[in-house]
């Protein structure tokens, strides 16, 4: 707890997905005064997302994305931290003690201080961005479903046509369940499948499977009732009823080139995909600027994994206040 007669420093979060609600949990406990801010209307991030039971999370059987997000954002607003929601920043600028927050989507204008910042903004699936130069996807539009939808629904599609584009566990998974409802599945992976092998080995070989790679799509005609998909390497041509671009994530950080100034910004040195890097114990280039889950781990995205970097960065944060890390 803050020594008596002195004021306990906020701490802002941005994004209360698992690493954000993990990093309120436990900036609360080491005595700080956390602050979520949301995006979205809802807390849980990516577990809203995650309509099948999660077995991935120790001591959680059973439970559905959405259910655990229920639980994560349970114990915290149990805690009087429930995030604001609808909330982000248009503007990060330091200030006296720290930072100072301009919001956006707040209605009225509004700027909130805090001794330090925590971004936990995660990803999102990737969109048309993952079809570059592809031509016609206007057009292919009704045919095509992009990112976690493509699970959605999936018994009233049996005995269907349908291209899976992507080669890691996403859209491996999604030609499994497809496979189990008697459809005919082709999956396109642009370079080598990178998929689990316990994934892999649910697909490969099956009759009405067909693994293509490493192969492009080129363009997408509606044709007679189905999509004509032209590929640069055989089969050249395929006719599906549907199309499910399952093709990974991107890191959600654009908003900090407009909110940061250009000389912060440059610090954080994002990687080639937009991934922030953090050291060890989640700080960022930029002092006082920390980071935790997805928005900072393309190796290894999962639940766990933010829950985990949330409590590291949290706890990085309440020894940084104590002692602040020698600048260079
Ligand atoms: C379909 C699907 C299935 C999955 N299955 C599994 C699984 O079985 N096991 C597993 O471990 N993982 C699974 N995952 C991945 C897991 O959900 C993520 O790794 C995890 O949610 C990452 O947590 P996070 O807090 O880092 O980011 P997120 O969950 O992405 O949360 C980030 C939050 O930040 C918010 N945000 C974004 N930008 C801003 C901003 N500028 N200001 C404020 N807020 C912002 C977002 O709205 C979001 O709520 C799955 C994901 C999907 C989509």
């Amino acid at each position: 707890m803050a020594p008596a007669g002195t004021v306990t420093p906020q701490i802002v979060i941005l994004g209360a997905g698992p690493a954000g609600l993990s990093a309120a949990l436990w900036l609360h406990k080491l005595g700080l005064r956390p602050l979520l801010l949301e995006a979205a209307g809802q807390a849980g991030g990516m577990l809203n997302e995650n309509l099948l039971p999660n077995d991935w999370v120790l001591g959680q059987v059973g439970l559905t994305g959405p259910q655990l997000a229920g639980r994560f954002a349970g114990h915290v607003a149990g805690l009087a931290l429930a995030p604001r929601l609808h909330c982000q920043p248009s503007e990060i600028r330091r200030h006296e003690h720290g930072w100072r927050l301009a919001l956006r989507n707040s209605g009225d204008a509004e700027s909130i201080d805090a001794a330090a910042v925590l971004i936990a903004t995660g990803t999102r699936p990737r969109a048309q961005d993952a079809l570059p130069g592809v031509e016609g996807l206007a057009a292919a539009a009704p045919y095509i479903v992009y990112g976690p939808p493509a699970f959605a629904g999936l018994d009233g599609l049996r005995g269907q046509r349908v291209l899976v584009v992507g080669g890691g566990d996403n859209a491996l998974e999604n030609a499994r369940f497809l496979l189990d409802q008697g459809c005919e599945v082709w999956v396109a992976a642009r370079s080598r499948f990178r998929a689990q092998r316990a994934m892999m080995e649910a697909v490969v070989g099956h009759p009405r499977a067909h693994l293509l790679s490493p192969v492009r799509l080129r363009a997408l005609q509606p044709a007679g009732g189905g999509l004509r998909v032209l590929l640069d390497a055989a089969p050249h041509e395929l006719v599906v009823d549907r199309m499910h671009v399952l093709a990974g994530y991107a890191p959600n950080t654009d908003f900090l080139r407009d909110a940061l100034p250009p000389a912060l910004f440059a610090q954080l040195g994002l990687d080639a995909e937009g991934y922030l890097g953090v050291d060890a114990a989640a700080r960022t280039g930029c002092a006082g600027l920390y980071a935790a889950g997805d928005v900072c781990n393309p190796l290894f995205p999962s639940v766990v994994s933010a829950i985990a970097q949330g409590a590291l960065a949290a706890k990085t944060i309440e020894l940084d206040l104590r002692q602040p890390p020698a600048t260079p």
